[in-house]
């Protein structure tokens, strides 16, 4: 009773919003709990291809296709595109799903350091050998809430002919103007070739991933990807609420502006009160604050204090980066912003990191 999540990636609050949970409940009596199938045989409804349709007009792209989850989609995407002739470059600190779809495929894999454009050119310079070059990134990254920086990224790989992948599933939804991700933030949305993303964090929470991108990308992952071969279809409560929530998105910006305006309340008066925030402007909020067991008792005493948040250590993030990862919802008051921030003074004070 009376605690505040600050640890979920409900970054619009859509997985409680009553029009998300009534087309949820609506899709279920119209259309069954589920499909048993995959998409193939018989699991598909008119739903799932509604949504594919929408996904890829939020998006500005051909087409799209649906998985159980964007881990799917990272595990099927690699493996489906690229041969043992082809290169992918990868940046260091992409998320675990992408790490594990690029061990799948049998393309020449490059590592390059994380955000490092010069290491990427090197990188780009040495795989030019290959058939066809993937950069792959994700648009921003959880643990650190930083932002790829996608203009030099899509500059590089115009210099070096290769394609852009990003995984956009801390973005959809919210960054960019009108909230279509990174590309749209970066003014690269003509430039990026590939969209793998998530139904399961802004858009309602549920779960689900994607990839959209061009139409024969698109056919080639319904014919090859195995995640989306061999997995059942998503069931149609889940399509429900995302395809709802896109639609309120693609009706108004206001929910995610409002989520902008309480991040910018949150970073300006955490870092007014001494802490150190990671990022810039994303609502994934990491106070950093180095020791591991300091970022562990200070998540405990936080949750004395009513707020709930999560303490990150090795080997989750690296040695001597410990911190308490905070995420700013639209759902949360202004209030609930501030007496996040005051329970935060109160124990930095008490255990000595202010
Ligand atoms: N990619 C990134 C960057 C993520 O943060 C996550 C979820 O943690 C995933 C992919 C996997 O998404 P899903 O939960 O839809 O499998």
């Amino acid at each position: 009773a009376g605690i505040i999540n600050f640890c979920a990636n409900n970054y619009l609050g859509l997985s409680s919003h009553p029009e998300v949970i009534r087309a949820a409940v609506e899709a279920l009596e119209k259309f069954g709990a589920g499909l048993s199938s995959v998409r193939f045989i018989c699991g598909t409804q008119s739903i799932h291809k509604d949504l594919e349709e929408k996904i890829a007009r939020f998006h500005q792209r051909e087409d799209a296709i649906l998985y159980a989850s964007c881990f799917d989609a990272n595990a099927g995407i690699f493996e489906a595109l690229l041969t043992p002739e082809d290169a992918v470059l990868s940046d260091e600190l992409n998320h675990a799903s992408i790490i594990d779809g690029i061990r799948l495929c049998k393309a020449n894999k490059y590592r390059y350091k994380h955000m490092d454009m010069q290491d990427l050119e090197a990188k780009l310079k040495e795989a030019q050998k290959h058939r066809l070059r993937l950069v792959a990134t994700d648009g921003a990254f959880s643990m650190d809430g930083d932002i790829a920086p996608l203009r030099e990224i899509c500059q590089l790989a115009q210099k070096y002919d290769a394609l852009v992948f990003i995984d956009e599933c801390h973005a959809t939804g919210f960054l960019g103007p009108n909230g279509r991700g990174t590309d749209e933030l970066l003014g690269v949305m003509d430039k990026v070739t590939i969209i793998n993303s998530t139904l399961g964090k802004a858009l309602g929470g549920a779960a689900g991933g994607y990839t959209t991108g061009p139409k024969p990308l698109i056919d080639l992952l319904r014919q090859r990807s195995r995640p989306y071969l061999f997995s059942n279809s998503l069931p149609p409560a889940v399509v429900g609420c995302a395809s709802k929530a896109l639609d309120l998105l693609m009706e108004s910006n206001a929910i995610a502006q409002s989520m902008a305006a309480k991040t910018q309340r949150f970073r300006s008066k955490m870092t007014a009160a001494g802490f150190t925030i990671s990022g810039k402007d994303h609502p994934i909020c990491p106070v950093m604050l180095g020791d591991a067991r300091l970022a562990s008792v200070m998540a405990e005493d936080m949750l004395n204090r009513g707020i709930y948040v999560i303490g990150f250590s090795y080997p989750v993030v690296p040695k001597g980066k410990a911190r308490i990862r905070v995420q700013i919802s639209a759902v949360h008051s202004d209030e609930d912003i501030d007496r996040c921030v005051e329970a935060f003074t109160e124990v930095g004070r008490k255990h000595g990191a202010l």
